[in-house]
């Protein structure tokens, strides 16, 4: 803790996992301390920190940091995203780059955590600044990662322009024509779901928490935060599925829809015009905007938080629980504070954290990874499945495993014990 004193989320998802993982500890925890496990699996391999030049329209120069760490590799390549946002820092890299090792490890395919980024912000960049930046990015980045080394992709701020600029510098540097990066256009080797499969791959394993507590997701009421990447193909599948979504929210207001959210109008505001959220009101007049806040406070039977960390604290969750919520399935990473989250279990609500149910995105990625080796693409119906199946899978390896040490229903120990196990032993195997 004293070492890292200046990163606090990277020590809360550090105490949320060892905190979980305390009956595994318990049970081997002389082997643990010989091969000093615990503080190898903190310890990234490295973090690679850099100055990333480039010149804005205005012909001035700018200078941000970049930032790669690459966690363990234990299980495969480093594999993560890239985010871009103005609050990023190495903190907040690294405790994304911890989660992602479980996460991966839980898709059941070989891959390994890492995560990176930069405090540069897209907003309100023209392309070719953007361009200019990932460039640069690049230039740095291309010396430590490569197909089967450490394969980053997009997250909050690196979408598909983002991911086809650090493609084509990777290529031009390196003279390689490699699966280097994921989330790739798909004339180029990206794959086919990529673009929808968190947020899919979040209503499957939802659906799958349902099913097992004997209810049911279609006719149900979702509160959805966000209205990103995640969040709008998370709304998307929860509606194919049946639910009605009411709400969605970006970095400056929400918006309540009580004829259920017009997902058209979301993605021409957020994809096409990259516009405020409060431009929703003119597309359905029946609706209300509500400038800041969050969307919690909306009577609802499911939870779906897609927008970014500790986005849904105790009040929040008091106020989820006392309007009758009964699942909450965290889309973004880390969106529930330790307090909510703790209350949200202890008042019988079901909850499955992160890195198990917004795993999609990455699984999706292996499966991108696979065709590239290949070099084949699948059909949408082949890779949909496969993401369909993936996330049933992981549903039941949590569950499984939170039986198994007799913490039944609680997912987040299952998810963190479940994807623990498997990174652990193959280092021990490896030794040291
Ligand atoms: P996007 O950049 O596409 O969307 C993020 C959304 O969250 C935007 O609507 C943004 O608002 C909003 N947001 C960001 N910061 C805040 C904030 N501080 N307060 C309120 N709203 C905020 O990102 P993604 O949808 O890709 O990612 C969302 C989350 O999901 C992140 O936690 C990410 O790490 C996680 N995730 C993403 C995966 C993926 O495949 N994309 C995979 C697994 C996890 P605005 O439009 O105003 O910026």
């Amino acid at each position: 803790q004293q070492k890292d004193a200046s990163q606090p989320e990277f020590i809360q998802a550090v105490s949320e996992v060892l905190e979980s993982l305390r009956p595994v500890i318990e049970a081997n925890e002389a082997k643990f301390r010989k091969e000093a496990l615990l503080e190898r699996i903190v310890e990234p391999d490295r973090q690679i920190m850099f100055r990333v030049p480039w010149v804005d329209d205005q012909g001035q120069m700018q200078v941000n940091r970049g930032f790669r760490v690459q966690f363990n590799n234990a299980i495969g390549p480093y594999k993560g995203g890239l985010r871009f946002r103005n609050n990023v820092n190495l903190g907040i890299i690294k405790f994304l780059g911890f989660e992602q090792i479980f996460k991966n490890s839980l898709t059941g395919l070989p891959i390994g955590g890492g995560k990176g980024g930069s405090d540069f912000d897209p907003k309100g960049k023209s392309d070719r600044e953007i361009m200019a930046f990932c460039q640069s990015f690049m230039t740095e980045l291309s010396k430590h990662i490569g197909a089967d080394v450490d394969v980053p992709a997009g997250d909050i701020g690196v979408g598909g322009r983002e991911i086809g600029y650090l493609f084509g510098q990777y290529k031009r540097i390196r003279g390689l024509y490699e699966g280097v990066l994921t989330g790739k256009g798909l004339e180029f080797g990206g794959s086919l779901v990529r673009t929808e499969a968190t947020g899919y791959g979040l209503l499957y394993l939802t659906r799958e928490m349902l099913r097992c507590n004997g209810k049911d997701i279609a006719g149900k009421t979702v509160v959805i935060s966000g209205a990103g990447n995640v969040a709008i193909y998370a709304a998307q599948k929860a509606m194919q599925l049946g639910a009605k979504v009411v709400t969605m929210s970006d970095s400056t207001g929400w918006i309540y829809d009580p004829d259920g959210i017009d997902l058209e109008a979301i993605k021409e505001i957020k994809e096409v015009k990259r516009l405020r959220l409060s431009e929703y009101v003119t597309y359905r007049p029946n609706s209300q905007y509500t400038e800041g806040g969050n969307v919690w406070s909306v009577p609802c039977d499911v939870a779906l938080p897609c927008a970014t960390q500790n986005e849904l604290d105790l009040d929040d969750a008091k106020a989820l629980v006392a309007n009758g919520c009964f699942a909450v399935a965290e889309g973004a990473n880390m969106p529930t504070t330790l307090d909510a989250t703790a209350y949200l279990q202890e008042n019988g609500v079901l909850f499955a954290p992160g890195k198990a149910a917004n795993a999609g995105g990455v699984a999706t990625s292996a499966l991108e990874m696979t065709q590239n080796s290949e070099r084949l693409s699948w059909t949408f119906e082949e890779v949909d499945a496969k993401l369909e199946s993936i996330m049933v899978a992981i549903f039941h390896k949590m569950d499984e495993a939170s039986k198994r040490y007799g913490m039944e229903g609680n997912y987040v120990a299952g998810a963190n014990i479940a994807g623990f196990e498997k990174v652990a032993s193959a280092m021990i195997a490896q030794g040291m």
